[in-house]
């Protein structure tokens, strides 16, 4: 039986899906403040120096621009990876959407809806009652 409590609270999956939401756009932001220290040290240093000062501008922007892909890969994994599931979260006997829970860390999703029982794989292709 459900408390007044656990229903004004929002279905586990539900949290888990922002928190990977919020989890890649840090991601994402962080490429992008990578992006702009590239473009800053190109504007302030240049890359008109000889010597020492231009190979360590070049190895800089070298190791950023790896971080910058590093950074972007990451936000895309999580981020199609919390839109793909968010597609295959509704229950297919009732029609709820993301009324289960979500053991973090782990895949696939077994989901349990909460209102009829279904079960079902999110991540992969089978459905766990059939
Ligand atoms: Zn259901």
């Amino acid at each position: 039986m459900k408390t007044e409590s656990s229903l004004t609270q929002k279905p586990r999956f539900i949290r888990w899906h922002e928190q990977q939401l919020y989890q890649s756009f840090a991601w994402l932001i962080s490429c992008l403040l990578a992006g702009f220290l590239f473009v800053s040290i190109i504007e302030f240093v240049g890359l008109q120096s000889s010597g020492l000062l231009l190979i360590g501008t070049l190895v800089a922007l070298y190791l950023i621009g790896i971080a910058i892909i590093e950074l972007f890969r990451r936000f895309w994994i999580r981020f199609a990876y919390a839109q793909a599931c968010a597609s295959a979260a509704t229950c297919k006997t009732c029609s709820t959407y993301g009324q289960f829970e979500v053991i973090p860390g782990t895949r696939p999703i077994y989901a349990r809806c909460q209102k009829c029982d279904h079960q079902w794989v999110i991540g992969g292709d089978h459905d766990v009652s059939q």
